[in-house]
């Protein structure tokens, strides 16, 4: 049986709940859970229980009752004798609910009440057939992973009256996921089992391909029962999860934070036009090397995930580079132009262990500079960059990629950074790595080599260049300078008129800095143009087929803020 979308709400009037189960109906969901808890602030115990019995007779769609008492994190004051009741009543009642959902741990505190309510659903079944109502055992720790998690399971399995078995949990990590799906794997009957919190979006969206019976979602971002469920229309959009099945490649974005990364969006897009059987995930990994290492290993060592590909963004580009070097139980191949940019972004997967599987690892940040900036001068890389004045406004990891790119393709860079330092490190480190690799595997050929050189930021007045390429966050979108460009007027005025300006800020596209270049006629690159390249690099190392740019373009463009997409 396919895996179930259930919207799960917070009941806090009938007329109101009906109508969200509808919306939720038409926006593909196959079942709504009502938390009917929330249905007793305030009101009698006989007023609560008609209102839930109410909420139940009208559903548009299935449903599963929830009274969550407070003892389980719910808000049923009552004691677990009435709760029961209401139970009962709903289950003998013209509709019943498809599911009642009890807690393990209230079958436990009233082992009375446990054969009233198997009585109850037998009596059920007796008239109602199939249509019986199923009783969902479940188990919740809001706060982590269980010490004993299979345990639990073992208990919950130990009752017979169950027919869903429900484990939830709050991730402390990706790797939490993985003990999700192993879950699933030993179930004996239909089961339930969710990491909560955005680590645990893996554990919600991959329920299909583990065979979960269901995943909830919530109708709107700010309207989830429990943290990290996804809305159901990035379920059902975003992450394809009708598409879904056992055999469905993974990919990610790993970082810290990801949460507002368009990755999803543009490859997730890519794979449905392509016909892909992949979904792209947003995989947060806390900072430290360490946390990058560990979940890294599990992740690929459990073979079910189909681990494909991965992006991997600020703070662990470099760290997947080391990652790489220092794990000698698989066979790495390093892109060349990664081994020299000294950081990676990108992970493809390859093959399977059994039949050995390759992992490569790349950069493709250096062309989605090179590559955009080239096309704006209407010439390959080196013909266009050879000998050009490129000015590199930064010196972070995108100014990295960009100073790099441009003087393996034979430009006199310049990098210019607030920290004199920093940028004369970036600068001696590129010229350095080239001169120590000279004559490597890795090593650019001497001859396509330009020169780089290192100014403080407000030397770039002074300095006559053909091509800017601003790598700070100047312009960005909710930034602190995001009304400012990192360039003067007077460093514009004096480019020559086929001058190109190149912003890798993408939000907005159309910077402060690209506007003021647009005045004066410069030739304009934006940041949803490195943006789309890089991925579009990636996509093609994942599936062997050329990305849809435009595609990607247009779903990075729709994605940004509304009042953010004039364009430059
Ligand atoms: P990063 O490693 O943090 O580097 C940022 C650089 O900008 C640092 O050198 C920093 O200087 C400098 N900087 C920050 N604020 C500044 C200011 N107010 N004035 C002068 N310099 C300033 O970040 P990154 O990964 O290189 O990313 C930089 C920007 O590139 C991001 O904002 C992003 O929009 C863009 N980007 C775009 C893409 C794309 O695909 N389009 C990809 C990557 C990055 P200090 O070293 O002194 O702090």
């Amino acid at each position: 049986m396919p895996s179930m979308i259930c919207v799960a709400m917070l009941v806090d009037e009938p007329s109101r709940a009906i109508a969200a189960a509808e919306r939720a109906r038409d926006e593909g969901a196959d079942l709504v859970e009502y938390r009917l808890d929330t249905l007793f602030a305030g009101e009698g115990d006989d007023a609560g229980a008609a209102a839930c019995l109410e909420v139940v007779a009208r559903s548009p769609l299935p449903c599963i009752a929830t009274c969550r008492p407070v003892y389980e994190g719910g808000g049923y004051e009552g004691d677990d004798e009435s709760r029961f009741g209401l139970f009962e009543a709903m289950i003998a009642a013209d509709r019943p609910p498809r599911y009642i959902d009890v807690e393990a741990r209230a079958l436990r505190r009233a082992p009375g009440l446990r054969a009233r309510l198997a009585a109850a659903i037998r009596a059920a079944a007796a008239s109602a057939g199939d249509d019986r109502t199923r009783l969902i055992l479940s188990r919740h720790d809001f706060d982590r992973r269980p010490p004993d998690l299979f345990r639990q399971l073992a208990d919950l399995r130990a009752q017979p009256e169950a027919d869903v078995l429900k484990i939830a949990f709050r991730a402390r990590s990706l790797r939490d996921n993985i003990d999700v799906f192993e879950l699933l794997g030993e179930r004996d009957r239909p089961t339930i089992a969710l990491a909560m919190a955005d680590t645990g979006l893996l554990s919600r969206v991959l329920a299909p391909k583990f065979g979960g019976l269901l995943t909830f979602a919530s109708l709107d971002a700010g309207a989830a029962t429990a943290e990290g469920q996804p809305t159901v229309r990035d379920l059902v959009e975003l992450y394809r999860f009708r598409d879904v099945d056992p055999a469905t490649f993974l990919y990610g974005v790993v970082g810290w934070p990801v949460a507002h990364s368009l990755s999803p969006n543009i490859h997730n897009a890519g794979f449905e036009a392509l016909n892909h059987n992949g979904v792209y995930l947003p995989m947060p990994v806390a900072p430290e090397w360490e946390h990058l290492k560990a979940t890294l290993a599990t992740l690929l060592d459990f073979g079910p995930l189909h681990l494909a590909g991965l992006s991997v963004t600020i703070p662990h580009k470099q760290h997947l580079l080391r990652f790489a070097k220092e794990d000698h139980t698989r066979r790495w191949l390093i892109d060349p132009v990664a081994e020299r940019a000294g950081v990676a972004n990108t992970l493809a997967i390859s093959g399977t262990d059994s039949e050995g599987a390759v992992y490569r690892v790349m950069n493709t940040d250096v062309p989605a500079v090179t590559g955009p900036l080239a096309e704006a001068i209407g010439a390959e890389p080196n013909a266009a960059l050879g000998g050009r004045r490129i000015g590199v406004l930064g010196a972070g990891g995108a100014a990295r990629a960009a100073a790099l790119g441009c003087f393996e393709a034979g430009a006199a860079v310049t990098v210019f950074a607030r920290s004199a330092e920093r940028a004369h490190r970036l600068a001696e480190d590129i010229a350095q790595g080239s001169m120590l690799r000279l004559g490597t595997a890795a090593g650019a050929p001497p001859e396509s080599r330009g020169r780089i050189d290192a100014k403080p930021l407000d030397a770039v007045s002074k300095t006559p260049c053909d091509v800017f390429i601003n790598c700070t966050p100047i312009g960005m979108s909710g930034g602190d300078d995001e009304h400012a460009s990192p360039l003067t007027d007077a460093a514009l005025d004096a480019m020559p008129p086929d001058g190109v300006v190149f912003d890798t800020v993408y939000n907005p596209p159309s910077t402060p800095l690209l506007r003021a270049a647009r005045q004066r006629g410069l030739t304009l690159v934006d940041g949803v143009e490195m943006f789309v390249h890089q991925a579009a690099a990636q996509f093609h190392a994942w599936t062997g087929q050329p990305a849809p740019v435009r595609l990607f373009r247009r779903v990075v463009l729709e994605s940004l803020p509304p009042d953010e997409r004039e364009h430059a």
